[in-house]
């Protein structure tokens, strides 16, 4: 049987549990970043490990359409997606 196809849907945001290091062109709201201790500019992530900007209903970015730069790069299906969902439980 082939494996199942890769995809967020059946994924609970294992990524969006990882840093996400802003960049300057990078246009987040505030309330989903702070300042890191090396004085750069993160995603803020909150106790349960995902990050700020996460819908916890939907499992969704609220911020998707002006998602950072390095979620935008990142592959779903690519070596580092199947590692983190090799996490789901
Ligand atoms: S780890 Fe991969 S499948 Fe899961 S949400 Fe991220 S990109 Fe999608
Ligand atoms: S900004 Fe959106 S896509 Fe990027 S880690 Fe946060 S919730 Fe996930």
């Amino acid at each position: 049987m082939p494996p199942a196809p890769v995809t967020c849907s059946t994924c609970r945001a294992n990524c969006c549990k990882l840093e996400v290091i802003l960049m300057g062109e990078d246009n987040i709201p505030a309330r989903y970043t702070q300042t890191d201790r090396w004085g750069g500019q993160v995603m803020t992530r909150l106790d349960d490990g995902w990050c700020a900007a996460l819908d916890r209903d939907t499992m969704l970015c609220r911020i998707y359409e002006q998602r950072p730069g390095v979620c935008r790069d990142y592959e779903m299906g690519g070596d580092d997606c199947l590692i983190e969902r090799r996490s789901l439980i």
